[in-house]
């Protein structure tokens, strides 16, 4: 047994459950806000901040508050379910679904080779559990192929921070004096701690500014000391043009790039063949308010910069993934309070490599960044006649049916496999393509975390307990893939009782066994996830049991940085500081820190040979320098509007979240468009507009919103969603933005689509 006491499973089986206050966090963005809910059965009826969270501190948004929408307000599927030969669906119990999901997963695997099959998804904003237990049904079957959405999203922002840091970087935005949003609205998406806060404070403060770049006046632009409105698929023209002003008025920090950069020489030089007034004009801000914002940037004691989907699906998103972090390393704004900063991690999402090169995907030839599958290439992969082309899927809390570009290409590609299995709480778009389909507990029915911590000089972590017992018919995905694991024969009870016996002498024995095993069996070693859930998951409080695989991220975290552990608050040293640290994170659902460093230490985190700053990546130096031959506009006659498809807004969330109902305002996601071109339309808010676009055509409320750019149209995310009321058939809501998008337009290095610059045309529907 570990050094923690059993206790009890869950409170709602205390006398009066309808007054307990429940401790969670809120799923609906990566910020994982902690929150304390009241429950009346399985509904959840209140919703309050947690004030003892160890990083919201009470703070939550209104989406928290809808949260039991997430919970309940979906068609929850509740047995195995296979597809018949004539398209229909059969309930089928969890033996035999496992045995024949096994069984064809090692035939693909024995037939075709464990390397066409491809493993996607593995969580969401707050569920990252499930694809460290995925990684064991993984190696069990030698798959190597996978990826999930981060593939087209942050592969091209990776591929950059490898080659610079060698690591992930992060802004302190609590503390910067000058913040820059970069085609991302924090206010609507979030991203750090008590983010309406922190926008209001600096808002309010006269010697603190905030610079929004967003061809949209977002709800935070309306805070900014400076909204710079570039032409959508313009920002590395902006970008460019505020490095070359640094360079050309002798604004860098020369002196600490010479103690901590590598490159600069030549990346200045490439700066200095920008043609600043040229680039002003292109991207449709005058030179004088660029010239303004590069001096508040330089005269800043820290510069802190987000950039989000709005670049990073966008026209030469990796270029400006680039361009920006070249600015503020210019300025010389790292490691500093305020200022850009590597951190720790519990569990990293990506690798980083700094070694400048990549491996390629074998059908498609796209580089294989991080790890994973550029998502643009998925279908063309599958679809293709390589024998080296994906035959198999797992797919797991994920929807790449719906969220992918092109959603035909992906139902197509998924119906030409030999074999597909979905992992999911409901029948989604997804799903309903594939051969099985597993029912997963929800995110409130078991132990979960996030691994999107990304804080210095204080990283924290929350191990959430479940507030609900699985819905009867689900499993917790840790289960589910022990389950797998054993079917395919990777384990059985012979490897596992000695480690089950250890784990009952306590903490000390069972990390001796355990590495000891690990090391005289690479099997066992391969599946360790589902390992430490058999064996040392026993012995861990009742419901918790899926945390296990989070002892070997503390125990790597504590091996890493044994000082900084320690000055987090936690005693010990060697494995036993391992120990009390996953001991800390299991007992406390308020979150724990788990690493804590001085300011200076800041630079031991690069993960660049010799930890300094690489500034010059001779890939984008080489796109600089070509950017004044680049196209600006990819409109055309026929689709003279750009569309923004997937923009984030109160009422938008995951895909789960399907009730419209969750919806006070907007229900169906309008169509925002100027009022200029409304008129020139002929088109009032409320009336029907059809967009279409060279990957589709689609109906869509219209909405005239005067912070849009003439010639820029937007619609949400997480429309678009079949939703049955109880017996009926499913109902579609909105238009699901990946119906009109197409694979074809993409990022050169990171293949990443421009789902944020997709010409269109609108017609008013009269009928
Ligand atoms: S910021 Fe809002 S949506 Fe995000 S986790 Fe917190 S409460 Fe939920």
């Amino acid at each position: 047994m570990t050094d923690l006491a059993k206790r009890p499973a869950l409170t709602t089986d205390q006398a009066d459950p309808t007054t307990v206050w429940h401790k969670t966090v809120c799923v609906l963005c990566s910020n994982n806000c902690g929150v304390e809910v009241r429950l009346d059965g399985r509904t959840i009826t209140r919703v309050r901040g947690n004030k003892a969270h160890v990083s919201s501190k009470g703070y939550t948004c209104e989406k928290a508050l809808r949260l039991d929408h997430y919970q309940n307000a979906t068609s929850r599927l509740t047995t195995p379910m296979k597809r018949l030969d004539d398209g229909g669906w059969v309930a089928v119990d969890w033996d035999t679904a496992i045995a024949e999901i096994a069984d064809a997963l090692r035939r693909v695997a024995e037939e075709r080779g464990g390397d066409k099959i491809m493993y996607y998804g593995g969580g969401g904003q707050g569920n990252h559990l499930c694809g460290a237990y995925g990684s064991a049904t993984r190696k069990a079957l030698g798959i190597t192929r996978r990826s999930n959405a981060l593939a087209q999203e942050k592969t091209g922002e990776a591929w950059v921070e490898g080659r610079m840091f060698g690591t992930h970087t992060h802004g302190e935005f609590h503390k910067a004096e000058v913040s820059v949003f970069l085609g991302k609205n924090p206010w609507h998406s979030h991203g750090f701690d008590e983010t309406r806060r922190v926008l209001k404070e600096i808002a309010a403060d006269g010697s603190r500014s905030m610079v929004v770049i967003d061809p949209r006046r977002t709800e935070t632009a309306d805070l900014a000391d400076f909204w710079l409105p570039a032409k959508p698929g313009t920002d590395a023209f902006l970008l460019a043009a505020i490095g070359a002003v640094l360079v050309e008025e002798g604004l860098v920090a020369t002196r600490w790039l010479a103690a901590n950069g590598r490159g600069v020489e030549e990346t200045i030089a490439a700066f200095e063949t920008v043609p600043i007034g040229s680039f002003a004009e292109r991207c449709g801000i005058d030179e004088a308010r660029i010239r303004e914002v590069a001096r508040r940037l330089a005269a800043a004691e820290s510069v802190s910069v987000y950039e989000d989907l709005g670049i990073e699906m966008a026209p030469h998103s990796t270029l400006v993934s680039y361009l920006q972090r070249a600015v503020w390393v210019l300025l010389g704004s790292f490691a500093k309070p305020g200022a850009m900063t590597a951190h720790t991690a519990m569990a990293p999402l990506f690798s980083y490599g700094a070694s400048g090169s990549e491996p390629t995907d074998p059908v498609t030839g796209g580089a294989i960044i991080s790890g994973l599958v550029p998502c643009n290439e998925i279908a063309d992969g599958v679809l293709s006649d390589s024998p080296q082309r994906t035959r198999a899927m797992i797919i797991e809390s994920a929807n790449p049916v719906h969220s992918l570009a092109d959603s035909d290409k992906f139902r197509r590609a998924m119906r030409s496999l030999d074999f597909s299995v979905v992992i999911d709480v409901a029948m989604t778009e997804t799903a309903e393509q594939a051969d099985y389909v597993l029912p997963a507990a929800s995110q409130y029915e078991k132990v979960e975390t996030t691994f999107f911590n990304m804080a210095f000089p204080e990283n924290r972590c929350c191990i959430r307990p479940p507030i609900l017992a699985p819905l009867d018919g689900t499993l917790p995905e840790p289960e589910i893939h022990s389950r797998l694991v054993r079917a395919l024969g990777a384990i059985d009870d012979d490897d596992l009782e000695p480690l089950r016996a250890a784990a009952d002498r306590g903490s000390a024995a069972f990390g001796e066994a355990f590495m000891a095993a690990a090391t005289a069996n690479p099997t066992l070693a391969a599946v360790g996830p589902v390992v430490l859930y058999e064996t040392l998951g026993r012995t861990l409080p009742a419901g918790m049991e899926g945390a296990a695989v989070l002892w070997f991220s503390a125990q790597q975290v504590a091996l890493r940085h044994p000082d900084q552990v320690r000055a987090a608050g936690h005693d010990g040293e060697g494995p036993a500081l391992g120990d009390r640290l996953f001991e800390a994170m299991i007992a406390n659902p308020d979150g724990v820190a788990f690493t804590r460093h001085e300011q200076g230490q800041a630079f031991d985190l690069l993960r660049t040979p010799d930890q300094k700053i690489n500034l010059a990546i001779p890939e984008l130096l080489d796109a600089l320098r070509a950017l004044p031959e680049a196209e600006t506009d990819h409109t055309t006659e026929d689709f003279p509007f750009v569309l923004s498809a997937g923009e984030r807004r109160s009422f938008t969330a995951n895909t789960i979240i399907r009730d419209p109902a969750w919806r006070k305002r907007d229900p169906e996601g309008a169509l925002r468009l100027s009022p200029g071109d409304a008129a020139g339309l002929g088109v009032e808010t409320g009336d029907r507009v059809r967009v279409t676009t060279p990957g589709g055509s689609a109906v869509a409320v219209a909405e005239v919103n005067d912070t849009m750019m003439n010639g820029h149209v937007a619609i949400p995310n997480g429309l678009g969603l079949g939703y049955a009321p109880a017996g009926g058939e499913p109902e579609l809501t909105g238009v699901a933005p990946n119906e009109l998008t197409t694979t074809d337009w993409r990022d050169p290095i990171a293949g990443t689509p421009w789902h944020k610059h997709i010409p269109a045309r609108l017609e008013p529907v009269t009928t």
